[in-house]
């Protein structure tokens, strides 16, 4: 393959050496059997090799990559990348020596360079010659109006979505080539076809569909595309931003309701009225304080865990607060905890067990197409998770006070009600109602008071230093 790209060793370096160009500056570089000394090169660009005596190997640091290597080795370190190469480097009177397609694959290319034969040797351009294979894979999730494209990379790239063609989402990868995973059929009626050439992901949209938004996220590393027709004018997208930043808007979920009555009591105390009663309180201190608020139930009724946080997102809410109280075999179990949202794992087997409990609530919908919730995940907390953490830490530092708990943390477990809230979400268990005490305190309505104002303190203190 370089073969076909590059000359071998121009002849009339034979036997001596080779000169290098680089943005007008030449150096000679001397050959060694069928290799080149490295070092001169690497000193052409400006780049250095630090030898490593305890680990006998070459380290190259270049704006930010890095390529290590050692003679006799055929693996190599590409920025954190180990690959294996046809021809090891060797040791040579100038360090190490490297043939002109190791030159090329492994030093240049990441770098950004590459080779072009001069009449006697090469110049270094501007320009990878073999960028790196990216697996891309994607998945579409479409809803009423638009279509949300979720492009997976097996590893970080980056990747930049061009949208000025009407029909097409090009994603431009720098310095690297897409290959599309097929195993993972797309399924979408706003989407043509996916198909990857060079350095774009090119993803053909049906007729009259334009890409409305994009950003990329970490963790996996992924690109998020929304797209859908254009509105025929502009949406007051500052007048809403303007509103919120004016007055936030908590949405506060009384957990269960109607047939759901949750956890219970040794003297039947039914978490659905507890929760519903500590919302209220919440809900008349949050508002005593500025804030808007709004219940996902102000009565006995029932909710699907997803209306709960669609109601949310409807209302383009600051923070979401869903509140319920926990019930342990353990009934020496006590205390409040603060949970937000993790994808699969929860934070310990307490957590878990929590998780389990409140996503068994009844009228859970939207379940049974678990790429789709993966998808509205994404889209969802994955963003203001940080947030969320944020948010938790708040409330349960407020609640640790209240109750004079040593600071356990945060937990994190997958809760279904915090699912798809595209808002920082936090659910509250306000205390143990297996546990006889706790349950008595409760119960008590200055209990719940003082709850309240704990969990409103701690929203307080984190909408204050929200971005
Ligand atoms: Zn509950």
């Amino acid at each position: 393959m370089i073969a076909a790209l590059l000359a071998p060793l121009p002849a009339a370096a034979q036997g001596g050496a080779v000169t290098f160009e680089f943005q007008g500056r030449a150096v000679s570089v001397p050959r060694v059997g069928t290799k080149l000394e490295v070092v001169p090169i690497l000193g052409l660009l400006g780049a250095e090799a630090a030898y490593s005596p305890a680990a006998g190997t070459y380290g190259v640091q270049f704006k930010d990559h890095t390529i290590q290597f050692a003679p006799g080795q055929r693996s190599v370190l590409v920025d954190d990348q180990l690959e294996e190469v046809a021809d090891a480097p060797e040791a040579s009177p100038g360090g190490v020596a490297v043939s002109v397609a190791f030159l090329e694959r492994v030093v240049l290319s990441p770098l950004g360079f590459h080779l072009e034969n001069t009449p006697d040797g090469y110049r270094i351009v501007e320009g990878a010659r073999f960028p790196d294979v990216v697996g891309v894979r994607v998945a579409a999730a479409d809803f009423g109006t638009t279509t949300t494209l979720v492009v997976t990379l097996a590893r970080a790239a980056k990747a930049e979505v061009r949208d000025d063609t009407p029909g097409l989402a090009v994603i431009h990868f720098a310095g690297a080539t897409p290959q599309i995973d097929t195993s993972f059929p797309l399924r979408s009626r706003r989407v043509r076809s996916v198909t990857a050439d060079k350095q774009d992901l090119t993803i053909t949209l049906t007729e009259g569909v334009a890409v409305l938004s994009w950003h990329a996220l970490e963790g996996p590393p992924r690109v998020i595309l929304e797209v859908g027709r254009r509105p025929p004018t502009p949406t007051p997208a500052p007048l809403l931003s303007q509103r919120r930043r004016a007055m936030p808007l908590v949405v506060i979920d009384p957990g269960h309701g109607g047939d759901d009555t949750g956890a219970e009591s040794a003297v039947g105390m039914m978490e659905k009225d507890l929760t519903l009663s500590v919302a209220e309180q919440l809900a008349k201190d949050l508002l005593a304080r500025g804030y808007a608020v709004r219940l996902t139930r102000d009565g006995d009724q029932t909710r699907a865990l997803t209306d709960r946080t669609a109601l949310a997102n409807r209302l383009d809410a600051t923070v979401f607060v869903s509140l319920h109280a926990n019930a342990s075999r353990a009934t020496s179990a006590r205390g409040a905890e603060t949970y937000y949202m993790s994808l699969d794992k929860a934070s310990d087997e307490d957590a878990a067990a929590a998780a389990r409990l409140e996503n068994a609530a009844k009228g859970t919908s939207g379940n049974g197409n678990s790429k789709l919730d993966l998808i509205l995940w994404d889209m969802a907390q994955a963003e203001v998770l940080n947030e969320s953490a944020r948010l938790a830490l708040d409330v349960q530092r407020e609640l640790n006070t209240l109750l004079n708990l040593p600071d356990r943390g945060v937990k994190q477990a997958p809760f279904v009600v915090l699912k798809g809230a595209t808002m920082p979400a936090v659910l509250v268990e306000v205390g143990f109602l297996s546990n006889a005490a706790e349950a008595k305190q409760l119960a008590d309505a200055g209990y719940q008071q003082r709850l309240a104002a704990a969990i409103a303190a701690g929203i307080e203190e984190y909408l204050r230093s929200a971005p």
